[in-house]
């Protein structure tokens, strides 16, 4: 049989896809996940296709201390629900272990409990090194007893594995068992049974099981990573799931799934939702001026005299009374409060002047690009701009004129990244992925879709 070999060169530095805060399903209590790049293998069903390449780039190299800095905001709330950080990836023990034990030295000072989901195929030396230092190991199994499939998966033998598995045993650490159930793959009768046997003879009485997610598809396709695509639904992987918790049971094993544990598990998403959150993330993005538009003419014409809760209902109820309504296809609601499918907005009142040192080039600007016609950038020159130049906050932090065109002209370097119109967009661009895997309710994602 041949196989693949990967480089397991451990780096010098800490490589990071990223750092997640408040999880709740990679341990106990509320945690932070450090996903680290870098994987040996190569499982077919891989939720994190963009951790599994040693070299990504850009590269997030990360110093302990950055790491330590972030991990350690949540320090109550790990100590108040008794999680902690953990850390993940890619194959968090792939890391230069001497790098590793510098950040877990310090954690461990602290009290914070650590756990790391590793899959064992790593170095023995580098479990070894970090063994003080880990409450708890997760390893995440992919398939037992059949070497076949397990390079088929994989595209790695199961030796390494194996091995590492007996080591760590006579260290006697707290270790649970996890394994993705992947309809098709790994849940047939004769895998789960072969997997039993194996928990049984090497003391262990129950798994973890976990639901297969396909969201990793849509991930790898945007970040352009060939992978193969299993075309599971969400139905086959709830039943593969209901279906390996017996099974494990016939055979001696108590299985359990925190997936069925959570309340809003039986809240699937309807096609409609996920046809609704492609045709947004598909949407091109735009500028809409509509809003600023009616909210510069309302004050045009009554001015600011009025009580400023009294002013901003008014303004509030011109624009409703005036703004276009587009209800998209398959939303149940009116829109969202650009008349853009994905619209940024100017927010005039506040700093939305500053637009018109980059409004010219916005429909190439980088990182991200607004459609805007010519009509609408002019109503903007001749009619936003000018109004709003004697009457936005900025100046009135910055009451001579001098300063504020100082202000507008540093903007047009775009040297901070400050851009109005993607605060906006942040609105409608939502994480639907995290939305999705920590509330899983159809009612949430309803909700934000048509907002
Ligand atoms: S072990 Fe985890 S990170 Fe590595 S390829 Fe498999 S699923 Fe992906």
């Amino acid at each position: 049989m041949s196989v693949q070999t990967y480089e397991i060169t451990p780096s010098k530095e800490l490589k990071i896809v990223k750092i997640q805060r408040t999880c709740v399903h990679d341990g106990p209590g509320i945690r932070t996940t450090i996903f680290f790049q870098g994987c040996g293998l190569r499982c077919l069903w891989c939720q994190n296709p963009e951790s599994q390449s040693f070299t990504r780039t850009p590269e997030k190299l990360f110093t302990v201390e950055e790491i330590l800095d972030v991990v350690s905001r949540d320090k109550q709330y790990y100590f108040s629900s008794k999680g902690g950080v953990t850390l993940s990836g890619g194959e968090p023990l792939l890391q230069h272990p001497d790098s590793l034990v510098e950040l877990l030295k310090p954690l461990k000072e602290q009290g914070i409990n650590i756990a790391a989901e590793t899959t064992l195929h790593t170095p023995w030396e580098n479990i070894e090194k970090v063994l003080p230092y880990i409450d708890l190991f997760l390893v995440d199994f992919k398939i037992i007893g059949d070497e076949g499939l397990h390079m088929n998966f994989t595209q790695q033998e199961s030796r390494r594995i194996q091995n590492n598995f007996q080591k760590l045993l006579e260290y006697k650490p707290e270790i649970r068992i996890r394994m993705v159930m992947v309809p098709g793959y790994n849940d047939g009768e004769s895998s789960i049974r072969s997997a039993a046997e194996y928990l049984l003879a090497n003391g262990f009485s129950s798994i973890e099981l976990l639901k297969y997610h396909s969201l990793y598809e849509d991930k790898a396709k945007k970040l352009g990573i060939k992978i193969p695509l299993l075309n599971i639904s969400a139905e086959k992987s709830l039943e593969s799931l209901n279906r390996g918790i017996e099974l494990f049971k016939n055979f001696g094993v108590e299985a359990f799934s925190t997936d069925l544990d959570s309340p809003g598990h039986t809240a699937e998403f309807s096609q409609r939702v996920w046809d609704i959150q492609k045709d947004i993330r598909e949407a091109g993005r735009s500028l809409c001026i509509e809003v600023s538009k009616l909210k510069t003419q309302y004050y045009k014409k009554n001015g600011f005299k009025k009580p400023t809760p009294i002013h901003r209902a008014e303004r509030l109820a011109h624009v409703l009374k005036n703004k276009s309504v587009n209800i998209w296809p398959k939303e149940l609601l009116v829109g969202n409060f650009t008349s853009k499918r994905v619209g940024g907005q100017v927010w005039e009142e506040q700093y939305g002047v500053l637009d018109i040192s980059f409004l010219y080039k916005i429909n190439r600007q980088k990182p991200v690009a607004f459609e805007c016609t010519r009509k609408e950038r002019w109503y903007f020159y001749k009619h936003i701009f000018p109004f709003w130049l004697k009457h936005s906050l900025l100046r009135k932090v910055n009451p001579r004129l001098r300063d504020l065109m100082q202000v507008i002209a540093r903007s047009s370097e775009m040297m901070v990244g400050f851009n109005n119109n993607m605060a906006a967009i942040a609105h409608f661009i939502v994480n639907f992925d995290r939305i999705s895997s920590d509330a899983r309710s159809e009612a949430v994602i309803f909700c934000i879709s048509t907002h």
